[in-house]
């Protein structure tokens, strides 16, 4: 089963990065295993998955110490915060996680500095944007980007690599894709002026293929990997 929905999840991958000119090896997936018990995702790292992605810092945490003792894996397995991260809870994550997929505000970036210095690292991040107008959604703003990407740039405890965001759910992927497009021309805007941002973290299970056909670098797929979540 497992098996089986990874080997059909690749395929896909692979077919809709050559439709955007590109190769399998182009788009990372990062298994989306919020909810999923630690076992689980053994067996996902057992079937060839290397990138994990939660959304809380404490389930997070659980997991990682649980699978920690999987021999030979820990110099291969990268974890990923794709959740909204609250500044509390900023002294956990830093140094947890290889890729902070939601940051949005100065604060929370300055935040990120202060621990990240403590630790004498540099925490990879991308910038979270916020491209609807909806109230529940986290992000920056589209027209403050370029201030949040300025204030970032001068922090030496971060490494930003790019940006993120999550679409409002629809029923029929192709009404996410002025979304996904949004987000690599607002990438593409923000390289001319001079910002480093190689990945674009956009796509998930009903959607992932628009994402990768209009550029994604990370696809982050939960349910179509692990089925529906209880
Ligand atoms: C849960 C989640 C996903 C994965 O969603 P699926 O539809 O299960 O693939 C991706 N990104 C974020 C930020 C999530 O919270």
């Amino acid at each position: 089963m497992l098996y089986d929905n990874i080997a059909a999840i690749s395929r896909r991958i692979t077919d809709a990065a050559a439709r955007s000119g590109r190769k399998r090896g182009d788009v990372g997936l990062v298994a989306v295993t919020k909810t999923v018990d630690a076992v689980t995702i053994r067996k996902a790292f057992d079937a060839g998955l290397r990138v994990f992605g939660e959304n809380r810092v404490q389930e997070a945490r659980e997991k990682i110490d649980y699978l920690g003792g999987i021999p030979g894996a820990t110099g291969d397995v990268q974890w990923h915060l794709i959740g909204h991260l609250q500044r509390n809870k900023v002294k956990y994550a830093v140094g947890l996680f290889d890729l902070i997929h939601s940051v949005d505000s100065a604060a929370l970036a300055d935040e990120l500095e202060r621990q990240a210095s403590k630790n004498g690292g540099v925490q990879k991040i991308l910038v979270e944007v916020k491209l609807s107008d909806e109230e529940t959604k986290h992000g920056v703003a589209a027209a403050e980007l370029e201030h949040l990407l300025v204030h970032i740039s001068g922090l030496k405890g971060l490494a930003l690599r790019g940006l993120m965001t999550i679409p409002p759910f629809f029923g029929d992927p192709e009404e996410a894709r002025p979304y996904f497009r949004r987000l690599r021309e607002l990438r593409d805007e923000m390289q001319k002026k001079g910002f480093d941002l190689p990945e674009l973290s956009m796509g998930m299970s009903g959607d992932f293929e628009v994402a990768i056909e209009e550029g994604a670098t990370l696809v982050r797929i939960g349910t179509a990997i692990f089925g529906e979540r209880g």
